[in-house]
């Protein structure tokens, strides 16, 4: 399965169209030859093996599950965050932090933990920051943000901190913030993209009545 090919796949159980995300185990030349594909909407797997992509769900293809209960959760937050490549970084805000190490395992792509748990710590492709609350990042500089059940100053402040485009996961329990479009929701979480910022406006001041 050649990487670039999976942004155009699709789940195939009857929901909402959603993209899917590869976890690679084995890539050879571009091409995905061992892993599988997880979908944010309804937490399916669809293993590959060989590079061949297997989407059946029959009776007698158990790899497949579309209920959800057997689905690995770190690849669904991977499949959220679109966590596809190596480029950039992605941010887990507070209690995200615990599943770094997981989701390191199945994608390239490094961390930043904000306030993560006790005890938490950092290794290679995990650097963990410690703060009074301010999220201490350019704007625009994360290619993806989970966002924790935080204030909402602070999900402003993550939201700011990611880019054009990027992927913005919440719990459903907090208010979609300013600047992002939900794509998808559950009970759990919702999941959205960063919009591009508004240009700078430039406002024009009428003064009536003054005589200059
Ligand atoms: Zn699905």
């Amino acid at each position: 399965m050649f990487i670039e090919l999976v942004d155009a796949l699709r789940c195939p159980v009857p929901h909402e169209e959603s993209w899917l995300v590869a976890a690679a185990a084995r890539i050879e030349h571009r091409h995905i030859v061992q892993g599988t594909l997880g979908c944010p909407v309804c937490s399916a797997e669809y293993p590959i093996a060989d590079g061949v992509v297997d989407f059946r769900r029959g009776a007698d293809h158990q790899a497949a599950s579309v209920t959800g209960a057997h689905a690995e959760p770190a690849l669904r937050l991977a499949a959220m965050l679109n966590l596809t490549d190596a480029q950039g970084f992605a941010v887990l805000l507070g209690r995200w932090g615990s599943w770094a190490e997981k989701l390191s395992a199945i994608v390239e792509t490094p961390f930043i933990l904000v306030d993560p748990p006790a005890g938490v710590i950092g290794a290679p492709g995990i650097s963990v920051l410690r703060t009074d609350g301010d999220i201490p990042l350019a704007s625009g500089a994360a290619r993806a943000m989970a966002i924790d059940e935080v204030s909402v100053a602070r999900a402003d402040s993550a939201v700011r901190a990611t880019r054009t485009r990027g992927r913005v996961v919440a719990p459903s329990t907090l208010a979609l913030p300013e600047g992002v479009r939900e794509l998808a929701r559950d009970d759990v979480l919702w999941v959205a993209e960063r919009e591009p910022a508004p240009s700078a406006l430039i406002t024009l001041h009428v003064r009536r009545g003054v005589i200059s």
